[in-house]
């Protein structure tokens, strides 16, 4: 019921909005209001707060695949971003009075999250920032900047990610809810991307802006601490969303595989064709079978990071390597914006970049292995 309702929505009020939101480079703010509205936000949050008291990661797994299979994931990418991602700071490192005061605006679609971690010198390396936050009486003074943050443009609240020890690498780290409005808080251009266009993606600029002492999230020097706490499930909401956008994909090269003809037969039929469409359907149920255990680990809080990282880098390579295929196999239609499967391959190459490289992915299961 919950995965026809929300598909629902998205046929309502996504699906027939995403070309416009594509060509503006952003979604409409009202998209989050009605998602607020028909109880698709913040649903893991309590209901004193406005949430529905779910706690369990499937429902965003519905959500991650319904977007997928409706073909508007730029378009509603921000839902899961701000569900998956951003909910879980608000719902595990806040304070009572924290939650009391941003959870409901997060409900009701009228507060729009963001994570901002990623700074034009640094992304991998992430306890190399250099955006300062240094105490000053009741508030902090944050000075630098953040670039390529979703839902940068239309985000409320940004739980940014700063050193409020300076000369500390990850213990000199803290989180601050930076909110719309602040003074000294600016943002920078909606960048210009090769896909995910209805996805805002921004830069965010600091100039001593005053951030109150209530809006610490968890205690100073423990940001990464919570980072480290909350990245896997940020890398399973990636892998999700890929294992569901290769699936898409497939569905669409499969349907296009039986109506085109080339020498008098459907281009499916081709010993080649076939055997790649084999090997993708089979590689889809490999991958979702490691993703759906990984959401039941998840939901018993036993994920381990090693098995996200799997999740994220193998997840996102499988949905490269369809995509890639889904594209070859429709010919020249194939790299027109015009079909589905153009777009899904221009929007799926930052996957295996964004929620940490794959290669960083590597790097955290290698370094478990002793090596
Ligand atoms: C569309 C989009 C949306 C994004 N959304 C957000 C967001 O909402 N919030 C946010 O904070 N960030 C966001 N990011 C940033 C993203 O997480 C970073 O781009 C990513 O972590 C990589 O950082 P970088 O770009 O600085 O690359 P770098 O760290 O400079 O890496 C460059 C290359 O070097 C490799 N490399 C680096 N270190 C190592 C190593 N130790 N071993 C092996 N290889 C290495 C990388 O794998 C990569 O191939 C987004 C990015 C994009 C493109």
């Amino acid at each position: 019921m919950f995965r026809a309702a929300f598909r629902q929505f998205l046929d309502k009020e996504v699906v027939p909005h995403a070309e416009e939101w594509e060509r503006a480079g952003i979604t409409d703010r009202e998209m989050y209001l009605k998602a607020g509205v028909a109880g698709f936000l913040g649903f893991n949050a309590p209901e004193e707060h406005g949430g529905s008291g779910v706690d369990d990661f499937r429902y965003n797994q519905v959500t991650a695949e319904e977007i997928q299979l409706a073909g508007v994931n730029a378009a509603a990418t921000g839902i899961g971003l701000h569900n998956d991602v951003c909910l879980p700071y608000f719902l595990h490192a806040a304070t009572e009075d924290q939650k009391a005061r941003w959870l409901p605006g997060i409900c009701a679609g009228t507060s729009i999250t963001a994570i901002a971690m990623t700074e034009p010198g640094i992304g991998s390396d992430l306890a190399g920032m250099a955006t300062t936050a240094i105490r000053d009486g009741d508030h902090y003074v944050v000075n630098g900047s953040k670039t390529f943050i979703t839902n940068g443009i239309h985000a409320d609240l940004v739980v940014t990610a700063v050193k409020t020890d300076p000369g500390q690498r990850h213990k000199g780290m803290s989180l601050l809810v930076l909110e719309r409005g602040m003074e000294g808080f600016e943002r920078g251009r909606n960048l210009d991307k090769i896909g995910m266009h209805a996805q805002d993606t921004a830069e965010l600029f600091f100039t001593d802006v005053q951030v109150p002492v209530e809006n610490l999230l968890g205690e100073e020097g423990q940001g990464f601490t919570w980072l480290v706490r909350n990245l896997p499930q940020e890398r399973l909401n990636i892998a999700m969303a890929a294992v569901a956008a290769a699936r898409a994909a497939f569905g669409w090269t499969l349907e296009y595989c039986k109506e085109r003809t080339a020498f008098g037969q459907p281009i499916g039929s081709f010993q080649n064709s076939r055997f790649r469409l084999a090997e993708m359907a089979t590689e889809i149920e490999i991958g979702q079978t490691f993703v759906d255990r990984c959401v039941m680990a998840l939901n018993a809080g036993e994920l381990t990071a090693e098995e996200a990282a799997m999740a994220k880098w193998w997840a996102t390579d499988l949905q490269g390597r369809v995509v890639d295929a889904g594209v070859q196999l429709h010919g020249g239609y194939g790299y027109m914006e015009e079909y589905p499967i153009a777009r899904a391959f221009a929007d799926a190459r930052v996957t295996r970049i964004y929620g940490g490289t794959n290669e960083i992915m590597k790097e955290i299961i290698g370094r478990s292995l002793g090596v």
